[in-house]
């Protein structure tokens, strides 16, 4: 088998994708042990991926309380500006007041016809601003009364997003909670395996699963590497089948494991 390998021009050509070591050992153990060391870490990063994911969720029920709160603080905003104006209109209907009371106590001192008649204009002219300050006051005083029910629902609507976002927060910290009691599981099955799996094929593993999409080992199926989907050459294609030596894709340099060829792969993970 060793002569059959090497022999063949092509092998120069190509990446040195068979692992010496694994001559006498049983491959079909290791080939198996690298595949659960992906599972456990496939299964790790999924979990990890959901953790991560948490914050945000939680974010975006945030916002619709902000944006709740919000509301009601503007509604506080607004009726404390129409308070301010009413105030400012009383005010003014004050002084207006006491300019009539003035003006009337002038009727009395002026000398010509012409001064009483002024007078007297100048006096309508202040019951009239007051009488529309008095209206504007009223209807002031009703706008604010019916803002009352518009307070009642931004209140309550501030009420319904807090309690949402206290439940999902508690569901959130749950699951974070249990995703990460798993992965915790995982680690540690991961950790079993590692501990099982040669330092040589760990660290070939660890580094192609880093920089090959979180996949360090591959199905051969057809002659064809299930990850990359480039062909082997027929020799490697017929001693990943045998299991005579621990393979690396020629192309990607995962590791090959034997996929029949009727058979769907059920170890196989995308991503
Ligand atoms: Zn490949």
């Amino acid at each position: 088998m060793m002569e059959n390998r090497r022999k063949g021009i092509e092998w120069r050509f190509t990446p040195p994708n068979v692992i010496e070591e694994a001559e006498g050992k049983n491959v079909n153990a290791i080939l198996e042990l690298l595949k659960e060391l992906q599972e456990a870490d496939a299964e790790m990063t999924r979990l990890e991926n959901l953790i991560r994911s948490v914050p945000e969720e939680l974010g975006q029920q945030g916002t619709a309380l902000e944006s709740a709160k919000a509301g009601l603080e503007a509604f506080h905003k607004s009726v404390e500006a129409a308070k301010k104006e009413r105030l400012l209109k009383e005010g003014a209907v004050e002084t207006k007041t006491q300019g009539i009371a003035k003006a009337k106590l002038k009727l009395n001192e002026v000398k010509t016809n012409q001064e009483y008649n002024a007078a007297l204009a100048e006096i309508e002219n202040m019951k009239r601003a007051v009488s529309l300050l008095e209206d504007e006051q009223l209807e002031i005083m009703e706008r604010l009364e019916s803002a009352r029910a518009d307070e009642k629902a931004l209140k309550e609507r501030v009420a319904t997003e807090e309690a949402e976002f206290a439940k999902v927060k508690a569901e959130k910290e749950a699951l974070v909670a249990k995703l990460g009691a798993e992965a915790k599981t995982w680690a540690a099955r991961r950790a079993e395996v590692a501990a099982k799996v040669d330092p040589a094929y760990l660290s070939h593993y660890d580094r192609i699963y880093k920089v090959r999409e979180n996949k360090a080992v591959a199905g051969l199926k057809n002659g064809y590497c299930q990850a990359c989907y480039q062909s082997v050459l027929p020799q490697l294609a017929l001693e990943v089948r045998m299991g005579t030596a621990i393979h690396k894709c020629p192309h990607c340099l995962r590791f090959l494991y034997y996929v029949p060829e009727e058979e769907r792969e059920t170890r196989e993970k995308v991503g």
